[in-house]
């Protein structure tokens, strides 16, 4: 275990430090973790971002991204970089099975683990946990480290607000989920004051996709959404077939399951997408509805209340018809 001051000891001297998020990771893993290495490098730390798998294009723009390790690219090397380390950062995640292979590398490692992050229930494999499940992002949580528990916030600089206001952004749905609160835009305001040039950030992030994209979207809300209107929930199914058709790279199914969650009475919206070896599952809902609840007793899987994965390895349709019977359970809190 450590301390604050424990850990504001060791990063007074330069230490061999890695940093590391979830599978496939979205706007706030690489927004809070490339916060935390812009933030790190400014003191000598040998530093290095090592995600357990690619992600999308949308995101590879961010300061320090050149320097970003894909672990399935250069396993033996992270793997000695891992084994190495002082200390290991764990953002935007809370459970080793999170990174895949990567996670009994780093369980096993000598480094102290450090995990900021604001998933539920994590497991215990930390020595230093700066976690709060109401953080409407993991780069929020960089914020209050950086500013509260190592007292620097003279270090945040335009490189490190702009990728904390793009984990901030993406996490919160452009601001806009219940977690938004007054604390978070004082935040943000924050990181603008510092440089963070917002309304660029928008941009790259939500106005860079292809032609194929959004083909792939009105093909989407054509031809694979159904409502269910007696459970107020909407379901968009994609086969294999399809993403081969529409040359789906990784993230363009990304913020897709919201369109299906924008028609009024809905409460409940999954993206059900076959890939390769599995069949993965996103769902979001609104208000109090529980859809982090599904995805861990059905689906491997978990998240937050309204934004959570999933994933089985039945077949699609198996997955689809599985997700329909599961609603009548849940009949009274999606219809109220
Ligand atoms: P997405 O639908 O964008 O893949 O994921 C939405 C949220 O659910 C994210 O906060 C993500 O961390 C969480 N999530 C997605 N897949 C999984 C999973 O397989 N296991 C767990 N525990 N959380 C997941
Ligand atoms: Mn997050």
């Amino acid at each position: 275990m450590l301390d604050i001051t424990a850990l504001n000891n060791l990063l007074a001297t330069p230490q061999k430090i890695v940093i590391t998020t979830h599978h496939k990771p979205d706007g706030d893993a690489m927004g809070s973790s490339l916060g935390l290495y812009n933030y790190l490098i400014q003191q000598g730390h040998h530093t290095t971002v090592i995600t357990p798998t690619d992600y999308p294009d949308f995101l590879s723009w961010m300061p320090g991204n050149q320097e970003v390790m894909i672990y399935t690219d250069k396993k033996e090397e992270a793997a000695i970089l891992i084994a190495d380390a002082d200390l290991i950062f764990c953002l935007d995640f809370n459970n080793l099975s999170r990174i895949n292979d990567m996670g009994e590398l780093v369980r096993a490692a000598k480094a102290y683990k450090i995990m900021i992050d604001h998933h539920l229930e994590p497991e215990d494999f930390d020595d230093y946990r700066h976690w709060d499940i109401n953080a409407c992002a993991a780069a929020q949580l960089v914020y209050s480290f950086i500013v509260d528990i190592l007292n620097n916030k003279a270090l945040i600089n335009k490189d490190v607000a702009t990728c904390l206001y793009t984990g901030i952004m993406t996490d919160s749905a452009s601001f806009r989920l219940p977690n938004t609160t007054s604390t978070v835009h004082r935040v943000v305001a924050d990181l603008i004051d510092a440089g963070a040039p917002n309304s660029r950030i928008h941009e790259l992030v939500y106005n860079s996709a292809s032609e194929n994209r959004l083909r792939f979207l009105g093909h989407c809300l054509t031809n694979c959404l159904e409502v269910l209107p007696e459970f107020n929930t909407a379901v968009i199914t994609v086969n294999k077939q399809d993403i081969e058709k529409y040359d789906v790279n990784t993230g363009d199914t990304e913020g897709i399951v919201n369109y299906a969650l924008s028609i009024a009475s809905i409460r409940l919206a999954a993206f059900i997408v076959e890939r390769d070896d599995k069949v993965k599952l996103s769902l979001r809902s609104k208000g109090d509805f529980p859809a982090n609840e599904i995805c861990k007793l059905y689906f491997s899987g978990g998240g937050h209340r309204n934004a959570a994965g999933g994933q089985s390895s039945a077949s699609l349709q198996e997955v689809v018809n599985q997700f329909k019977l599961i609603l009548p359970k849940y009949k009274k809190l999606l219809i109220q």
